[in-house]
């Protein structure tokens, strides 16, 4: 899994790029507490729940088809190409 950093909620969660299966699009999700975020704005507060709710469309982020993000589906991402590009967010690929 690419992932940009670790949890600062759990403290040890690699927090991975999810790609949601209802809406399409790539959160930020902690592997660890399920926490998420629907940006690269990390200090805000993260969605949590139960079922592991997207950000944007409330779709459980663990359900299938939601999955790891690609390396091809986290290219094609504006917003995380720009936290990229200004240095923001690091991407690391690792195993989950
Ligand atoms: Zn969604
Ligand atoms: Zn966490």
């Amino acid at each position: 899994m690419f992932y940009v950093g670790f949890c600062r909620i759990c403290g040890t969660g690699p927090l991975g790029l999810r790609r949601c299966g209802g809406c399409g699009q790539i959160a930020i999700f902690c592997d660890e507490c399920e926490s998420a975020w629907p940006d690269s704005d990390l200090a805000a507060a993260p969605t949590t729940g139960d079922y592991a709710p997207c950000p944007k469309c409330r779709r459980s982020l663990l359900d299938k088809p939601s999955h790891w993000a690609t390396a091809a589906e986290i290219a094609a991402t504006d917003w995380l190409q720009q936290a990229f590009r200004s240095d923001h967010l690091r991407l690391h690929y690792g195993s989950s």
